[in-house]
């Protein structure tokens, strides 16, 4: 456990909560990290950006889980159109279909949105300042999209420094977990399975992850194969394939 995270006990007996806030997308490895978070910390708050995205259902699933952990509460930012682009995810372009996690393309994904972590840390930052917090998690991952810049570790670290010394003048002030960093999609689903236990599959029978919008999801898309590949090599059923018109191999 982190010791920045414990409860203090000061000398004339009161106690100080210690307080942590997610970035909670409705998605599987944010999730996790609020699971994560949760264990580490008294109070969790958490935040949801509503960007106009394609797979927009997230939101639901995130209002869902926030209270699946029984949140100290949870605020859904709505920020418009402001991303729009050429990302299919805020956009009509349309979304690349595959049969095989062996057919994605390489590089960047067609699915990045520029600037969007570097926004919703910001904005974060700010929640986190007004509700007197300096830990934040995000559930980035440079081992299954190290297409995307700002899922990267030297990305974090930079917008940290950037943000304590622009909010607090101090380049230490916030910390940004990333606990999901280096983990696998299988690893990160056995993290939460260990976490959870036999509340694994109540709490993420309320995640989404497809681009398409698909709720138990499409099995097609990036984010699909990715997600489904990862239960698999983990060995755990995903609850959302309940919801598969047709059965998951
Ligand atoms: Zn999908």
């Amino acid at each position: 456990m982190d010791s920045s995270a414990a409860s203090v006990t000061h000398q004339n007996g009161t106690m100080t909560t210690s307080k942590a806030l997610c970035i909670l997308s409705g998605g599987q490895d944010s999730t996790t990290c609020t699971a994560i978070a949760c264990q580490q910390f008294d109070a969790v708050h958490a935040i949801t950006f509503d960007y106009k995205q394609r797979h927009a259902i997230e939101i639901d699933s995130a209002v869902a889980i926030a209270k699946a952990f029984d949140l100290a509460s949870h605020e859904i930012l709505t920020l418009g159109r402001i991303l729009n682009g050429t990302s299919p995810l805020v956009s009509n372009q349309p979304l690349g279909q595959y049969t095989s996690t062996a057919e994605l393309p390489g590089g960047v994904e067609p699915t990045f949105v520029p600037a969007r972590n570097i926004l919703f840390l910001t904005l974060a930052a700010n929640r986190a300042a007004v509700l007197g917090i300096h830990d934040i998690f995000i559930g980035v991952c440079e081992a299954d999209f190290a297409g995307y810049y700002d899922c990267r570790q030297v990305f974090v670290d930079a917008m940290a420094v950037a943000l304590g010394e622009g909010i607090w003048g101090q380049p230490d002030a916030l910390r940004i977990h990333t606990p999901l960093m280096q983990l696998t999609k299988a690893e990160s689903v056995a993290l939460a399975v260990d976490i959870l236990g036999d509340r694994f599959p109540s709490v993420f029978v309320h995640t989404h992850t497809c681009y398409a919008g698909i709720k138990g999801g499409c099995g097609q898309c990036h984010a699909c194969l990715i997600r489904d590949r990862g239960f698999r090599e983990a060995g755990v059923v995903d609850p959302i394939w309940q919801f598969r018109s047709s059965p998951v191999n």
